[in-house]
């Protein structure tokens, strides 16, 4: 009886409070490599440019899909809606900052330049002032960036396929190191040339949702999320995030794949992967559980002679393989490709599980 009043009491107590208290999702990577890592989303728009959202929307979307850091990145060459609300650039940035800092969502103050490709767009973050970005030449916008200090990226670099490629301009900036980053993925898109510049020109690769309109999220899923980069920060600040974009710290979780250097996915994979049980049924078969405690469902496809030719980890959850040995044997080990955690275009994350029963 004792024991039903408790439980009636915590039911009741929970009842007053669920209402009041908000849903935030929680995402499931690992910390890595001594780092920890948080869930970024720098590229995003408002009212304030073509958006159709108040910037203060934008931290209430962040802190429900249990994102860490936001960028705000309004257009300065376009604002369709200034008939409405008047030309005032980093203004959006000023209305969300206070609620960003009350909400302990991290905010750089960002702004996205806007021109035809090419050059194309970038977005820069960590800006101190705004207006000095809304010049006449493309040219003086990006050094007005990095006279700021600012990390600036390349956004969607395959998004007009009449115009995609690497202009005498891009060398431009590329000489100048005005350029620090590039977008893998936007929204639903995937961008080839950003994975392969990436690499090549050893640029910090992003994942970001480009959104207009409202999220409509309400349970971030491995299934359904919204597109993002994980950085892998020393700490949690301004400062250390900025580090860490700079030296290219970085993942992108976009339409449950995971799309990095490799370094990085194979401590998310070493570091989310392990081998729980072991166990013998008879001379010849050896049980394996694996639990994969991150929010990608890991798809898996065999390179060397033991194990099912493909499995699945799937998500926050644990797998049962039955594996045939040979009598006696009692040193297993798997060789995989992970081929949703992309090290290249089309080129998956190699990976070993090793496991010995008694
Ligand atoms: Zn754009
Ligand atoms: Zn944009």
């Amino acid at each position: 009886m004792r024991k039903f009043k408790v439980t009636l009491l915590v039911v009741v107590a929970y009842l007053l409070i669920a209402p009041f208290a908000v849903y935030a999702a929680k995402i499931n990577f690992p910390d890595i490599l001594g780092y920890k890592t948080l869930k970024c989303d720098f590229h995003m728009h408002t009212v304030f440019s073509d958006g159709q959202v108040w910037p203060t929307t934008r931290v209430d979307e962040a802190v429900r899909e249990g994102l860490d850091a936001i960028a705000i990145t309004d257009h300065i060459e376009y604002q369709p809606h200034k008939g409405d609300v008047p030309t005032n650039h980093g203004r959006s940035n000023e209305i969300a900052s206070g609620s960003a800092k009350k909400r302990n969502i991290l905010f750089p103050i960002a702004a996205e330049i806007t021109r035809d490709t090419p050059p194309g767009h970038f977005n820069a973050l960590f800006l101190q002032d705004v207006n000095a970005l809304d010049t006449e030449d493309f040219l003086d916008a990006m050094k007005a960036a990095n006279d700021q200090n600012a990390f600036v990226f390349w956004n969607h670099p395959d998004w007009k396929p009449e115009h995609i490629g690497w202009f005498d301009v891009h060398d431009t900036l590329y000489e100048n190191k005005w350029v620090h980053g590039i977008e893998v993925a936007n929204g639903d898109g995937y961008h080839l040339n950003g994975h392969k510049w990436g690499l090549e020109k050893n640029f910090t690769m992003l994942g970001t949702s480009d959104m207009h309109a409202p999220s409509l999220i309400t349970e971030t899923t491995p299934e359904n999320h919204r597109t993002m980069t994980l950085v892998f920060v020393k700490e949690p600040t301004l400062e250390a995030l900025k580090e860490a974009l700079v030296k290219g710290r970085t993942a992108v979780w976009f339409k449950d794949q995971l799309i990095a250097k490799e370094n990085f996915l194979d401590a998310i994979f070493k570091a989310a992967v392990k081998v729980t049980d072991v166990s013998r049924r008879g001379d010849r078969k050896i049980l394996l559980e694996i639990a994969n405690y991150c929010d990608l469902n890991i798809k898996l496809q065999r390179t060397g002679m033991t194990g099912p030719e493909e499995f699945l980890l799937p998500a926050m959850d644990k797998t049962t393989l039955k594996i045939r040995v040979q009598k006696g044997v009692r040193n297993i080990e798997l060789s995989y490709v992970a081929s949703n955690m992309l090290v290249a275009p089309d080129k998956g994350l190699p990976v070993k599980l090793t496991a010995s029963a008694e």
